[in-house]
């Protein structure tokens, strides 16, 4: 029997632990798709802690894609109406160092832009941030996890002092009250969420409490549903933060000794009254009132979130608010207690160890800090104030700075922003105006491949080795078990590659992933991410959560149970947390006459993002042949709308057809659309279509899951 290679789901932030082996077995029939073709067999690693053997229809069906629709060889065109024609790697990668250099000295180094993406290995990561923020000087290096947790780690940053979701998977079980606010984890974090059920419904004392404008799966589950109105998440906060003042429930010791700010946030909270927060947030006072008591009556409270928090023009005070609730009650540093946020792509958090936004250096590290500099330029061996002193552009600033001419050369790798960017035609008609685009991915045709000059093969999930990090802070070490199709490569030796064409020899002299990684790690030395312990040697051997310094006792590598704060001080010059004093703005874009209806955004349990992947698997497209979108009955009444009816809706953006599923998971006057439909896969029903590009000031993460819209039935469709 070939022993299983062991590795980490590539698609969300949970990061179960899988095992994988070849189609044809020794003894056993061959394992195949449902269209008859071989395929890898894959199950879960029971051995990893995070997952525990379990996978989700995600995961279980992840080798299915492999060799469907492969982008094998480069491939080159001079401008968009030409078809691609077939090019060596030494022709690709010469014509983007000789667009750099020209580029850089006729328009400067911050016309050049790389768009990544939570798909990455860290290594990808890392050699990524040593090419742009490095050698080029420009930190316009941003990836698509800014649409998915840059408010979380805006909010962990101001509040903490430090990055770094504080909790772990141990604490789903020994907490008193889970209350998750903006998460359909049923959904969209399964395995963690299948976790958090089964330890609920074996301890009826310990309480569920979900925060969703939808009754999601994950509602269905909660002790306490509450609906709110979309967009008044800081009210429900608030709310509930004034009733554990006027109670007193408050941990005094924990807020005088390691706190700052409470006397400005109690300010606040006398605005938020409960009669007046119930009716801004639409549900009963008495719903309010109770989910406050779960808070004042449980000791270890462990809240968690995802998109419903960060996606939002307020996304970062949404976040902050919430940890303010723990702050007050002391609920923090301890088993099954903390505010822990959930990580939507596979190595979303190995991109923030690895610097991987445009505000970031690795191991937590920012730009805007001059030592933080200057020890990156010295591990990088590069000249002091190389790296600039300014963040660079984030994803929306990006097709701004390509709208405005700023932007002369576009490299977008592992992602799909013309499906995934908020106002598409506006996204598309930007990447339209590009000058110089670079597309680096596994897969061909998908949108964004329409807008590039240069098509780079990536090696993807299975053909490299590098590693993943997963919500909790576990390390998996993601093993090579196949070859690349054709000439695909890992992204990181393309980066590096271009590197050396640029003459940045010495920084680029890696003999594999494994020396990238130890080059990394000794960069998080003495941070909040330490993980200068962890080494492929002891990967191979087992998963490791950080911090893990080095030194460290291996047996400690086998522990699963670390929490930051633990010793309740906090990485702020002053050693404590900072309360958020900010009011709610509500939504950037509310509805009005015009516009009634509020359009919510989100996805499906067995889709993944664009459907890069899980569009080519038959098993997964059969569940949801097309775009749907929910309806309240009342509001279905009104627009004469039956259920199964196609429906145009109209955002001051643009316009969609979706399929009508009259439902009263939906409250009246909101909508849901799943976000996974671009062109490729449906005429004319993408999400993004509608929303718009408000963001939040601080972590500049846009409002993805909320715009003002107008609903009409289709005749005679
Ligand atoms: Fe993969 Fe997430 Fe499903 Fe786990 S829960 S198998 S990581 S998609």
């Amino acid at each position: 029997m070939t022993t299983p290679t062991k590795t980490l789901c590539p698609y969300c932030g949970v990061g179960c632990g899988l095992e994988v082996q070849p189609p044809a077995l020794p003894g056993k029939a061959t394992y195949r798709d449902d269209a008859g073709t071989p395929t890898w067999r894959v199950r879960g690693d029971r051995q990893h802690p995070s997952s525990r053997g379990r996978v989700c229809v995600k995961g279980a069906t992840v080798a299915e894609s492999l060799d469907k629709s492969r982008l094998k060889y480069p491939m080159m065109r001079d401008t968009l109406d030409e078809p691609f024609r077939q090019v060596s790697w030494d022709e690709a990668l010469d014509r983007i160092a000789n667009r750099i250099r020209s580029i850089r000295s006729a328009y400067g180094r911050h016309s050049i832009c790389m768009y990544g993406s939570g798909q990455f290995q860290t290594e990808d990561y890392y050699i990524a941030q040593k090419l742009m923020k490095g050698c080029l000087g420009t930190n316009n290096f941003d990836a698509n996890s800014r649409l998915c947790m840059s408010s979380a780690v805006a909010g962990y940053l101001q509040s903490f002092g430090s990055d770094g979701p504080p909790c772990c998977y141990d604490d789903l079980e020994q907490t008193d009250c889970a209350f998750l606010i903006g998460t359909n984890a049923a959904e969209c974090h399964p395995i963690v969420f299948n976790r958090l059920r089964e330890y609920h419904k074996k301890n009826r004392k310990v309480k569920l409490v979900v925060v969703d404008p939808r009754e999601t799966s994950t509602a269905k589950a909660a002790d306490l549903h509450l609906a709110i109105r979309p967009g008044t998440d800081i009210d429900l906060l608030h709310g509930i933060g004034h009733l554990l003042l006027r109670w007193q429930a408050l941990d005094s010791l924990f807020i005088e000794d390691c706190t700052r700010g409470f006397p400005e946030y109690t300010q606040i909270l006398e605005s938020y009254p409960p009669e007046l927060v119930a009716r801004r947030c639409d549900i009963r006072l008495d719903e309010l009132e109770l989910a406050a008591r779960y808070w004042a009556e449980n000791e270890r409270v462990l809240s968690m979130w995802s998109m419903g928090l960060n996606q939002s023009s307020e996304g970062t005070a949404k976040v902050r608010s919430l940890i303010n609730l723990h702050l007050m009650t002391g609920s923090i540093g301890k088993p099954g207690a903390g505010p822990f946020s959930l990580t939507g792509q596979p190595n979303a958090m190995g991109g923030r160890e690895a610097g991987g936004l445009a505000h970031l250096l690795p191991g937590y590290r920012t730009v805007k800090n001059p030592q933080h500099r200057a020890e990156v330029e010295r591990h990088w061996q590069l000249p002091p104030g190389q790296i600039d002193a300014i963040p660079g552009l984030t994803a929306w600033d990006m097709i701004l700075g390509l709208e405005a001419g700023q932007v002369q050369l576009l490299w977008v790798a592992a992602t799909n922003p013309a499906v995934s960017m908020p106002d598409i035609e506006r996204t598309k008609a930007a990447l339209r105006r590009s000058p110089f685009t670079v597309y680096q991915d596994a897969y061909y045709p998908t949108e964004t491949a329409d807008y590039a000059h240069v098509l780079l093969p990536a090696a993807q999930w299975g053909e490299k080795t590098g590693t993943m990090t997963n919500s909790e802070r576990v390390v998996t070490l993601c093993s090579k078990f196949r070859d690349a199709p054709g000439e695909a490569r890992p992204d990181w030796e393309i980066f590096a590659e271009v590197g050396r064409r640029l003459g940045f020899e010495t920084q680029f002299q890696f003999s594999d992933s494994a020396a990238v990684h130890r080059e990394f790690v000794a960069l998080t030395k003495s941070r909040t991410c330490d993980m200068s312990g962890i080494t492929y040697d002891l990967l191979q051997k087992q998963t490791v959560q950080w911090p893990h310094p080095e030194g460290a006792d291996e047996a400690e590598a086998g522990c699963y149970d670390k929490r930051l704060y633990e010793d309740l001080r906090f990485p702020t010059e002053d050693g404590r947390a900072r309360f958020c004093a900010v009011h709610s703005r509500g939504l950037a874009e509310a509805p009005d006459p015009d516009y009634p209806f509020v359009l919510t955004t989100g996805r499906v349990y067995e889709h993944w993002h664009t459907q890069t992947r899980t569009g080519r698997i038959p098993k997964i497209t059969k569940k949801h042949p097309h775009p749907f979108i929910e309806i309240h009955p009342r509001d279905a009444k009104k627009l004469e709308v039956l259920d199964g009816m196609w429906v145009m809706i109209r955002s001051r953006r643009g316009e969609g057809k979706f399929k009508a599923q009259v439902t009263k998971a939906i409250a009246p006057g909101t909508l849901f659309v799943p976000m996974h439909w671009g062109f490729l896969w449906a005429d004319n029903s993408q999400a993004n279509a509608l929303t718009h590009p408000e963001a939040c000031p601080d972590s500049r993460q846009p409002e993805l899951k909320a715009c003002a819209v107008q609903l009409s039935p289709l005749d005679g469709e």
